[in-house]
């Protein structure tokens, strides 16, 4: 793994949030996407090399919706910039990870990503992300 690419935090109101962590941080945030697949809205803040995103629910079904009802607002999950996902995927594999999506698929922000269920990660959502190389 090659660093913490970003840590994602559900929250309720993403225009509220986007307005807070502005306050936070001290500049706005540099782009908003939504995910269909996925049921959520997201924007990403730069923090040096580090990204935070922000995770809306659009819809009662998305896992952020599920989240935010079962835990509250806060932080979802960490992800981690990969070279090589499906290498990635098998190694933690192989090391007794539960990988959620075997095969990668498309996220936020042009990457290619897969998630470890938190039961075999101390309860942290774990993301891994490749870049999409056009
Ligand atoms: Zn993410």
């Amino acid at each position: 793994m090659k660093k913490i690419e970003h840590i994602g935090i559900a929250v309720k109101d993403l225009e509220k949030s986007n307005a807070l962590f502005k306050q936070l941080l001290g500049e706005p945030h540099y782009k908003t996407e939504e995910v269909t697949s996925e049921g959520v809205k997201t924007s990403f803040f730069k923090v040096g090399s580090n990204k935070i995103e922000l995770l809306e629910a659009t819809n009662s079904k998305s896992p952020i919706a599920k989240f935010i009802k079962k835990k509250g607002e806060g932080i979802h999950h960490i992800a981690f910039a990969v070279d090589d996902i499906k290498a990635e995927i098998k190694r933690l594999k192989n090391e007794g990870f539960t990988v959620l999506n075997d095969t990668p698929k498309r996220g936020a922000d042009n990457k290619l990503v897969a998630f470890l269920h938190p039961k075999s990660t101390n309860s942290v959502l774990i993301e891994l992300c490749q870049e999409i190389k056009n």
